[in-house]
């Protein structure tokens, strides 16, 4: 199928509409991405003709949201080339998913003086969790640093890694510099040592083919509402031979085989760490928004996006009055940088009144900025629907706003 931009914005509907009298340009998408027609109407019928809860009835709507949601667990592992529908935990998002791994895995198999490693660039979701539980067990927590162009300084794994060290927890995609990390590297490294890694996919699982298998990543999780589905959706990928040791981050129905008082004994997989009634309608739109992403194709999406990173990057540099944050590669679709004088808040106010949407601030990775000294930064961040006109019209923006402050 071919990439026809004007077709594919025309399932977004929120793409035509106008703030402050201006043309949305929407480059917000590191934070949530727009949600297109087949995922909005899922969405809706669900709720006007099918809903019902799963698992539990025998009747007819239970019986076909049951089938419809287990498909959608199907439409997930093949999305990202997991062995096993049972492999694929639903969650309500990426930070639900590591806090899940965080606390079982803790539970199990982090004692006092055990360590867990993450890196420089990580989204708050990856640390706090991590430390918490070094908090709760008295483990420790290393990091691998950064360059300032934004490269993981993968070398020094040889000595952060100890016999001390549980588990590896890395952002694929950092949101806040856009830098790809070698996850593959840092893997088989890793895996040398026995030792499990968790990805976070919540910036790479919109822009990149994701293959667990090939990655060989233990743990996998990313968020729905990033990959134009719905909010409150999410996913947690584990490898069978994991999922089947750790213990439930959840009790309550659904995850349980028989309950006494005396002992309740588990379901069986993915049911165990699912408990409650889940997001159903959620998930299956989710599936609904895989579907919609693999029908464009991640590879054309990922040229797309790519062109617009490198042309964004290009004009905003030639501009001569800008410093950018993350200019290693390879990278994806982010952009974050400073209008030199300027405070981001303000930049970012003058861009809304023109109708571009970016965000301001630290991006929820507060030790990035740390790395640089600074307070935030501006991120634009693109989506498969930007358009070369809409770079243009965010470039004028950022004239405007050195005009006003410079
Ligand atoms: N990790 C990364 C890299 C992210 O960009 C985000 C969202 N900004 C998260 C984790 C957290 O995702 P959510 O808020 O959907 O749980």
């Amino acid at each position: 199928m071919s990439f026809d931009i004007n077709a594919i914005r025309k399932d977004f509907p929120v793409l035509q509409r106008q703030v402050y009298n201006r043309p949305l340009v929407y480059l917000d998408n590191g934070a949530t991405t727009q949600k297109p027609l087949p995922v909005i109407n899922c969405v809706n019928d669900y709720h006007v003709l099918k809903n019902s809860s799963i698992h539990r009835g025998i009747h007819f709507l239970s019986e076909q949201a049951t089938e419809d949601y287990e498909n959608a667990r199907k439409t997930v592992q093949q999305f990202i080339h997991a062995a096993h529908p049972h492999e694929i935990i639903f969650t309500p998002g990426t930070t639900a998913s590591i806090n899940g791994v965080a606390f079982s895995f803790g539970e199990k198999y982090v004692n006092e003086g055990d360590e867990i490693i993450v890196t420089e660039m990580e989204h708050h979701a990856n640390i706090v969790p991590w430390q918490m539980l070094c908090e709760r067990k008295k483990a420790l927590l290393r990091v691998i640093p950064f360059s300032d162009s934004g490269l993981l300084r993968t070398e020094e794994l040889d000595s952060l890694i100890t016999p001390r060290t549980r588990l590896i927890a890395v952002i694929h995609v950092s949101n806040t510099l856009g830098t790809l990390n070698p996850v593959e590297e840092i893997i088989r490294k890793a895996h040398a040592f026995n030792i499990p890694v968790l990805v976070d996919g919540a910036q790479s699982i919109q822009h990149i083919p994701i293959d667990v298998q090939k990655m060989d990543c233990d743990f996998f999780v990313f968020s729905g509402h990033k990959v134009y589905g719905p909010t409150g959706t999410g996913v947690l990928y584990g490898k069978e031979k994991w999922l089947e040791e750790l213990p439930p981050f959840q009790g309550g129905g659904d995850m349980v085989d028989i309950v006494t008082f005396a002992k309740t004994t588990y379901n069986v997989l993915p049911f165990k760490f699912e408990a409650g009634t889940p997001n159903y309608i959620g998930a299956i739109a989710l599936a609904e928004a895989l579907r919609y992403v693999s029908s464009l194709g991640l590879d054309s999406i990922a040229d797309h996006e790519h062109q617009l990173l490198e042309y964004g990057s290009e004009k905003l540099n030639k501009l001569g009055f800008i410093t950018l944050y993350g200019t290693a590669r390879p990278k994806s679709s982010i952009i974050s940088f400073l209008v030199n004088g300027v405070h981001p808040y303000d930049a970012g106010m003058v861009m809304d009144k023109m109708g571009i949407a970016v965000r301001t601030g630290t991006h929820c990775a507060q030790p990035v900025m740390q790395h640089y000294g600074i307070g935030g930064t501006i991120r634009a961040s693109l989506a498969l629907y930007n358009t070369a006109g809409e770079i243009d019209a965010f470039i004028e923006a950022v004239k405007k706003v050195k005009t006003m402050f410079g």
